[in-house]
């Protein structure tokens, strides 16, 4: 999987800016940002889409959306302390296929926020 995009830029081959790190996890900003806070999450190991998760990825799933977590409250969507159903809050996007407008096959926690989103999307 050398060639692909996103493992590339886990492994630091191609810049990206940080937002968040874990041993599992990366998160960077997304280069044409949708939203005033557009970040992508990445596990560190290669899976190619939601459609090929399975039961062994557990834990990466979980570090992904903890790391996801980490990135609203960073980025100022979630007070700290407070329920996201309360106030605040944001989107978590996770396309499949062609359809969907998916152009890296690499798992990708799109994290949107800053702005109220609408509903349903294009
Ligand atoms: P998707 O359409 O779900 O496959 O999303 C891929 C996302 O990756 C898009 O939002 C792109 O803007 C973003 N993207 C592509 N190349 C890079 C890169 N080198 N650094 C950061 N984001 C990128
Ligand atoms: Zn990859």
């Amino acid at each position: 999987m050398t060639e692909c995009l996103f493992c590339r830029i886990v492994r630091k081959e191609i810049p990206s800016t940080a937002v968040f790190s874990s041993t599992r996890s990366y998160a960077f900003r997304d280069l044409n940002p949708q939203a005033p806070t557009h970040v992508l999450v990445v596990p560190r190991l290669h899976i190619t889409n939601a459609d090929t998760v399975m039961a062994e990825h557990a834990d990466d799933l979980a570090d992904l959306f903890i790391t996801a977590q980490a990135v609203a409250r960073e980025e100022g969507l979630v007070e700290e302390g407070r329920d996201p159903a309360a106030q605040g809050g944001y989107r978590l996007v996770l396309n499949v296929g062609e359809i969907s407008g998916n152009t890296v096959p690499h798992l990708h926690l799109h994290v949107l926020g800053g702005r109220r989103l609408r509903w349903p999307p294009g």
